[in-house]
């Protein structure tokens, strides 16, 4: 027994004195146009932004959060955030349950943009998932509970938080010039999530549409500025206005768009123009951007099966929606993350896993 117990306090003396992992861990992983976002704190507590596509791409995106998790030594995922009820946001969820636990369910509330599948999961696979879990209905000002990290809702079904943020709070400069955009039903319920870590700060907004961007940072900037800004909705004009982008001026931006969908020249014109942004990286090669208004391909994560010998310098102008012509080239094969690892003090570093290539961005000044 007393051997036992002086092992016992042995393993603990150890447990005690091993340093504690020092970053947080943001993965963007490649669901080619959907969105899947997995956030792993310090202490290893994880908060996962949507689920990858619906449908036949289910158990392949699944299979590639699955691989981020495991790269991340996760045993569940203990909040889920659903941000709205799209396909590409919610499709691989009743597959990623089956191969880990999820703890919370998180959304918006219901589908109000009515569609065969979305209503068919509500009612029959989502209530099933979340009945051995806890299920929480976001509003704007919700603070998740994620060990080391403030993680606070700024919108969700259509409404956005009234106070600002710490940082926020000033008149917004770009509002004069705001022209009101087009969205489908679902995109403006979005749920849109804000992290800070140490001096590190982050935003999600899933598919937020201009004008709730406008509602959120008009008249004045309730979010303050932010380090890196996420998801982008997958780089689609819908979304995007200067009213976000240029006043919440991110050093960095990630964008999940996909090979035919987000990176067009009316948003890659506001990223490129956008204050103190010192990079855009993207999870694929958009050949809506073309050689014209591309990243260096260093930055970009992912591209095609079958790569072809050259890239026109013309964007392709973005299909239509339900439009015949034929489907983007196919990208079934190894898929990339790119991961963002942030310190306490504000410094952070980000890593394209295809090509190892990474840059370390120091603390802001
Ligand atoms: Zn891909
Ligand atoms: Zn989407």
């Amino acid at each position: 027994m007393l051997a036992m117990s002086a092992v016992a306090g042995a393993v603990a003396l150890f447990q005690a004195q091993s340093p504690a992992p020092k970053t947080l861990n943001i993965y963007v992983i490649d669901v080619e146009g959907g969105n899947a976002t997995l956030v792993v704190s310090p202490q290893g507590e994880s908060l996962l932004i949507d689920t990858g596509n619906t449908g036949a791409a289910a158990s392949r995106d699944a299979g590639r959060i699955m691989a981020a998790a495991n790269d991340a030594k996760l045993q569940q995922i203990d909040h889920l955030i659903t941000t709205h009820w799209h396909g590409d946001h919610f499709g691989g969820m009743a597959e990623l349950a089956k191969r880990i636990p999820i703890r919370e369910f998180i959304d918006h509330g219901p589908n109000v943009q009515p569609a065969a599948a979305a209503d068919a999961f509500l009612k029959d696979t989502y209530p099933e998932l979340y009945s051995k879990a806890k299920h929480t209905v976001a509003k704007p000002g919700t603070r998740i509970a994620v060990a080391g990290l403030d993680v606070r809702v700024v919108a969700s079904a259509g409404e956005t938080i009234k106070n600002a943020l710490p940082g926020g709070g000033k008149p917004n400069p770009y509002c004069a010039n705001f022209k009101a955009g087009q969205n489908n039903a679902e995109d403006p319920q979005s749920v849109g999530t804000h992290i800070t870590f140490g001096k590190f700060r982050t935003l999600h907004l899933g598919d937020l549409t201009m004008n709730k961007e406008f509602e959120l940072m008009c008249p004045n900037n309730l979010l303050g500025t932010v380090d890196v800004l996420l998801g982008l909705h997958h780089g689609q004009a819908t979304s995007n206005s200067e009213v976000l982008v240029h006043a919440i001026r991110p050093r960095v931006a990630v964008m999940n768009n996909g090979i035919r969908k987000g990176g067009e020249p009316a948003v890659m014109k506001v990223l490129h123009s956008s204050p103190g942004l010192e990079d855009l990286w993207q999870m694929h090669f958009s050949q809506l951007s073309g050689q014209e208004y591309t990243v260096p391909g260093m930055f970009i994560a992912n591209a095609t099966d079958e790569q072809p010998a050259s890239m026109p310098i013309a964007p392709m102008p973005a299909p239509q929606p339900g439009d015949a012509a034929s489907p983007p080239p196919a990208h079934n094969g190894a898929a990339y993350w790119i991961r963002i690892s942030a310190e306490q003090d504000g410094t952070f570093t980000v890593v394209n896993s295809r090509n190892g290539f990474s840059k370390k961005y120091g603390p802001e000044k």
